[in-house]
């Protein structure tokens, strides 16, 4: 039997979309000064989804120790109840294993790997410490796709639909999520008119190789060069509004002058607290054409970003997907 098909008994609509696994670090990588990568195994990734894109995942991360607070979370049962989360929220805030959302940044279920790949930053938490210090063989559990499942591709939020012309926009957290972007289009031969806007810490972190199809310009830029360090997101939001300036097609109105068709569509504008809400704004399946646009990292600069497109521009929400990926000065949980 194929082992991608569902077990007897078990079918694929059954199988939950996401499952734990428990792997552990095979190899490690440093790309970059911001960016190490983990290349994780496990024998259960046999099953892992390889959708690719933006698929996000959480990582729970050992406790002191290497301590798992409910050792039965990852048991075969478990997973195949899909009670994961059930069981971690039930457990004493002391006993659950710190989470963190990542990307996969490739999949490769016949030699059962997955990679991750981690910005080493300051002040890190559970997730950015673990980067730092894994070593091979120290374990994680990853909660991702299983292949088997109808729904595996859940928590991909690129939705170009049938758009020619792209514009992708990212800090360095989104690297991973734009380079799967980025195969994904090269291997669906994508033909058409691209743009990457890659804002990132430190001029090495600028020779990252991410592969593209050929209508796609990658424009990186870092904070730090020299004696300059700028503040975080203030180069990307330049080059958004340079874009918006140079593609007066894409961007035909000024949303301040009252009878325009861009004033029209962004009259329901409302901002975003970034302190109290996630800035999550993804349009489910974008069936368009012409022009889409996705943008994320830090939730203050992706409202900067949100504010360009809908209210100076008015361009329409469903051509754009805004997610903060992370938030200056708060965990994520
Ligand atoms: C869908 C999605 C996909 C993501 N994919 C990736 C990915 O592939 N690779 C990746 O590295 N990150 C990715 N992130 C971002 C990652 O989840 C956060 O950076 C996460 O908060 C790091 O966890 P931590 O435990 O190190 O820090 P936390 O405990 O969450 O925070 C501790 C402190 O560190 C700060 N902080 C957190 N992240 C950063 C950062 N990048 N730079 C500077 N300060 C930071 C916080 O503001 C806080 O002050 C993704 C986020 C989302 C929502």
């Amino acid at each position: 039997m194929n082992s991608s098909q569902p077990t007897e008994g078990q079918s694929a609509k059954q199988i939950p979309a996401f499952r734990p696994y428990l792997v552990k670090v095979a190899r490690t990588e440093q790309l970059s000064t911001s960016f190490r990568r983990l290349v994780f195994t496990g024998d259960d990734l046999q099953y892992i989804g390889t959708d690719g894109l933006d698929q996000r995942i959480k990582i729970l991360l050992p406790l002191e120790g290497g301590r798992w607070g409910d050792p039965y979370l990852f048991a075969p049962d478990s997973v195949e109840r899909g009670s994961w989360w059930e069981q971690w929220r039930a457990l004493a805030p002391e006993d659950r294993n710190p989470i963190r959302t990542y990307t996969i940044r490739s999949a490769d279920c016949e030699h059962r790997e997955l990679s991750v790949d981690f910005v080493i930053h300051n002040d890190p938490g559970p997730a950015g410490t673990f980067a730092q210090q894994a070593e091979v063989g120290s374990q994680v559990v990853i909660i991702g796709p299983d292949r088997r499942a109808e729904d595996s591709s859940i928590g991909i939020d690129f939705h170009p639909g049938q758009a020619n012309t792209i514009l992708l926009a990212g800090d360095e957290t989104a690297v991973p999520a734009m380079g799967g972007i980025l195969q994904g289009l090269l291997d669906s031969h994508w033909s058409g008119q691209g743009k990457a806007l890659i804002e990132v810490p430190y001029a090495d972190d600028t020779t990252l190789q991410l592969p593209h199809p050929e209508g796609f310009a990658l424009d990186w830029v870092s904070r730090s060069s020299g004696q300059t360090n700028l503040a975080h997101g203030v180069s990307l939001i330049t080059r958004v509004e340079d874009y918006a300036a140079e593609h007066p097609a894409l961007f035909p109105a000024d949303a301040s002058d009252a009878t325009s068709a861009a004033a029209l569509a962004s009259s329901g504008f409302t901002d975003i607290d970034v302190d109290r809400e996630l800035l999550w704004e993804v349009p489910e399946q974008a069936h368009v054409n012409g022009f889409y646009a996705w943008m994320a990292g830090e939730a203050a600069m992706v409202r900067s970003l949100r504010r360009i497109l809908v209210k100076d521009h008015g361009i329409d929400r469903s051509r754009v997907a805004f997610m903060g990926y992370w938030r200056a000065g708060k965990s994520e949980m």
